[in-house]
């Protein structure tokens, strides 16, 4: 079955028998009115040249929408149907706000039902176990969308994993965070959902790969950011790539230090321009994620370009991981490979003059420590605990956090190694302090 991503996108832009550069050749003429729109409305892009060739054009930042959000709205205050707030995750702290139009959210709810036609159908039931029942929150706009498709679905409060498992019974798809997911399966091998989707948090293979063996199910991951509406892409029963929304948005792949396209199928930043926006156009908008585009067709006969596989974000500056190259992601591909981890906790601590990295591991058995310390920087030191850890209790999206408040001398395990202070040290110290100041924000900002 082709993509009902890709079946959309030809409805939308009447391309019946469409190409890559049929496609391409549609968004560019769609982008110089979406450019016209954006100068003569908004205050950040007044003055812009829709003459001007795309890559031409100047980028914009997570920062430069945290400085002043209202730059961006292109429709009467009065006429913004909601506005969204979060949480950046820069290196400049500070909120992004995101505004949305009647026709904004409704554009979602035609995009969250095309992309769950490959998963459910009608007269089954969802379990949206992210999000809130808030109007226009991600899970009420999911939704009424799958009330479009005759698919019921619930999104229950959720303040562990009991509860979570709860809702979650009787369900034909589960809709929910990967790690979150990941130790429902290990609680519960026979809850059996014919299908999953992992949403709202990078997604690791080692995941999707367990997912699949114990519930025997079909594992779909989606790729979205509030900055575009949430929805964004999604993988399709060939699972060669996301497909995306390419009528609503164009997305170029960037070297993120030169600024320059990539080439074809190499990896970088993902820019997004909006193409359909009403509240808030963006124009080569830096998500900071990793990606690469895929040109080649689908396995589904889909030939719209993809989005690769999402490795993570890029701006980790002042993170003790940039020394050793050690990110969550990274951590959660090594560790959740192993199928007798539930869920683990990591964060950085300090003892003495070093910085390290402590790891709480939930697991059936005692983990194969020798093992992972072969696959970590020799120089890191680690410290290991074993303690039930059920991540609903602590919601949002993943990280290495933070726990630079005292020693860290209560541990067991042994290190393998310390670091010296430096200015580097310093310089790490100084990045955590402000990610632990942002941390302090109220959770229901960090989940979408
Ligand atoms: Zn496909």
């Amino acid at each position: 079955m082709m993509s009902p991503v890709e079946i959309w996108l030809r409805e939308r832009t009447g391309l019946t028998g469409m190409t890559s550069a049929g496609l391409s050749s549609w968004q560019v003429n769609r982008l110089r009115e979406v450019i016209e729109y954006a100068a003569s409305r908004t205050r950040f892009y007044k003055g812009l040249d829709e003459t001007v060739s795309l890559t031409r054009l100047p980028f914009t930042t997570p920062a430069d929408i945290v400085s002043d959000p209202a730059a961006f709205l292109a429709i009467p205050p009065g006429d913004v149907a909601r506005v969204t707030t979060l949480a950046t995750s820069g290196t400049t702290g500070g909120r992004k706000r995101i505004f949305f139009s009647e026709e904004d959210l409704e554009r979602i709810r035609v995009f969250f039902a095309v992309g769950m036609r490959t998963l459910v159908r009608s007269g089954q039931y969802t379990a949206i176990l992210i999000s809130d029942t808030t109007e226009s929150s991600l899970g009420s706009l999911l939704k009424s969308a799958l009330a479009r498709l005759g698919v019921e679905s619930e999104i229950p409060v959720i303040r562990d994993a009991a509860q979570a498992i709860d809702a979650a019974r009787g369900a034909d798809c589960l809709v929910g965070m990967p790690a979150e997911l990941l130790y429902m399966s290990c609680l519960v091998p026979d809850l059996r959902p014919g299908s999953v989707l992992l949403t709202a948090d990078y997604v690791p293979a080692a995941i999707i790969d367990r997912l699949r063996r114990t519930w025997n199910c079909r594992v779909y991951s989606h790729y979205g950011l509030t900055e575009v509406g949430f929805g964004f892409a999604v993988d399709c029963n060939s699972h060669e790539g996301h497909h995306y929304r390419a009528a609503d948005f164009i997305v170029e792949i960037i070297d993120p230090l030169s600024g320059n396209p990539v080439d074809p199928g190499q990896s970088g930043e993902i820019v997004i321009t909006s193409l359909s926006n009403e509240a808030m156009p963006l124009i080569r908008y830096r998500t900071g994620d990793r990606s690469r585009l895929i040109v080649a067709p689908c396995g589904c006969g889909g030939v719209a370009p993809r989005l690769g596989r999402i490795d993570g974000r890029l701006d980790k500056n002042g993170d003790p991981g940039d020394v050793w190259n050690v990110n969550i992601h990274r951590l959660d591909e090594l560790l959740f490979a192993d199928p007798d981890v539930r869920s683990f906790d990591a964060a950085w601590i300090r003892e003495n003059e070093a910085i390290g990295l402590r790891l709480t591991f939930d697991a059936s058995r005692s983990f194969d420590e020798k093992t992972l310390r072969e696959r970590l920087p020799h120089d890191l030191p680690i410290r290991i605990r074993h303690a039930d850890f059920d991540p609903f209790l602590e919601r949002g999206k993943r990280t290495i956090r933070p726990d630079l408040s005292r020693p860290d001398r209560a541990t067991t395990g042994s290190d393998s190694g310390c670091i010296p202070c430096s200015p580097q040290i310093e310089r790490i110290e100084g990045g955590l302090r402000e990610r632990s100041r942002r941390s302090g924000l109220p959770k229901s900002e960090l989940l979408p």
